[in-house]
């Protein structure tokens, strides 16, 4: 094995130039003895609605949390539909199946790999009671198709946001079009901890009511619990360290952009290795920047750019109707070939705040070489 010259991910960069912060954050923390929800979460709470612009936000320990109790506000069971995409994180699904419902996938575009909205409405059946779009990479779905088609048939849209921090479809922020939006502070995400968060928003103050209980055993008060709640509270020291770094998210997701825009000047001769399209009236986040190759040089490639020591990534490998065939749970009978085709050609380059210019070249020098394909 080669030494790795350009990770996929490096959050060390990230971490040093704010380590004096971090350490101050918690410190403070420790002396305020607020280590589970409590003032640091506020604050959190109050700094993420702002920069927003959404009027609730309600912290939770995960990302997948904030998708399994939007379902639970929205009263979605067993018994009923929620449609998604079968090319997603499986904690899209996962949340979908632990609150009893049934996924119901509709395949993606072949240019964006976001939901293709001209094939939302043949799934839509009388058990159907929510949309559930994933903004992947960090780019939104096509939102306004979407709530049309969600106002036409009374259905809930809950957005997984939780790689689109940041992101914007036509001037409003992803995550706040919808009636519940999703987001990850994984440490991965563009906005990350220094381990496990998750928020939920929503401009309906009776669902963040809701939420607040759910996430703390049922209830906001000790021992009142008012229903059967969770565990899904953030921690104070993520949030403490959470507010550190969202003073510079929009800084980092500019320069993923420009990121981004290096890569794709810089494989637009190319015929072998193509980007994603981004729509013009969105903007992304650029969490992940994933190109498509032919399917039967996917596989070399990476090995080849491993070899030179360029981490890649792939997301995901297996699209998820069939990860629940796997486990013999329902996932519909059709077959869904853009996601399936996409899990075998995309492969996603390295991509993070403090990759260098030249470094960028060198991956596309790699990706240039004809021997490739
Ligand atoms: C990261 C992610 C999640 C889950 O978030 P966690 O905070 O890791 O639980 C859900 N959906 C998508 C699309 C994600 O990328």
């Amino acid at each position: 094995m080669s030494k790795i010259s350009i990770p996929f991910l490096d959050l060390a960069l990230q971490h040093q130039a704010l380590e004096v912060e971090l350490e101050q954050a918690f410190r403070e923390v420790l002396d305020a003895r607020a280590f589970v929800l409590g003032p640091f979460v506020e604050r959190f709470e109050t700094d993420l609605a702002a920069y927003l612009d959404v009027p609730h936000v309600v912290s939770l320990n995960s990302g997948t949390d904030a998708l399994m109790l939007a379902l639970k506000a929205l009263g979605i069971g067993p018994g009923d539909e929620v449609i998604t995409v079968p090319n997603t994180f499986f904690a899209t699904v996962e949340a979908i199946l632990q609150v009893g419902a049934k996924p119901v996938f509709v395949d993606v575009d072949p240019q964006t790999a976001l939901i293709d909205v001209t094939k939302i409405s043949e799934k839509i059946t009388p058990k159907t009671k929510a949309l559930l779009p994933v903004h992947l990479y960090g780019q939104p779905a096509s939102m306004e198709p979407i709530l049309t088609l969600a106002k036409k048939y009374n259905l809930a849209v809950i957005e997984d946001a939780c790689q689109a921090i940041g992101s914007e479809y036509r001037g409003r922020k992803a995550g706040t079009l919808g009636d519940i939006g999703c987001f990850s502070f994984y440490p991965g995400k563009n906005l990350g901890a220094l381990g496990d968060g998750g928020a939920l928003v929503t401009r309906s103050p009776e669902i963040a009511e809701k939420v607040k209980k759910l996430r703390n055993h049922g209830g906001t008060i000790k021992y009142q619990h008012d229903m059967v709640g969770y565990n899904s509270r953030l921690d104070g020291l993520q949030a403490a360290f959470l507010l550190v770094k969202l003073r510079h998210i929009d800084t980092w997701n500019q320069a993923r952009r420009e990121i981004a825009l290096h890569y794709r000047s810089g494989l637009g001769q190319l015929k072998t290795v193509r980007p994603l399209q981004m729509m013009e009236d969105r903007i992304s986040n650029e969490h992940l920047f994933v190109v498509q190759v032919a399917s039967e040089n996917r596989d070399r490639i990476r090995e080849t750019l491993q070899s030179e020591g360029i981490e890649t990534g792939i997301h995901y490998p297996v699209p998820l109707h069939h990860v629940l065939r796997d486990q013999g749970l329902d996932s519909g009978k059709t077959s869904f070939p853009v996601s399936e085709k996409l899990s075998r050609s995309i492969l996603s380059l390295p991509m993070y705040p403090g990759l260098l210019p030249s470094q960028i070249d060198q991956v596309v020098g790699l990706l240039s070489r004809g021997d490739l394909f």
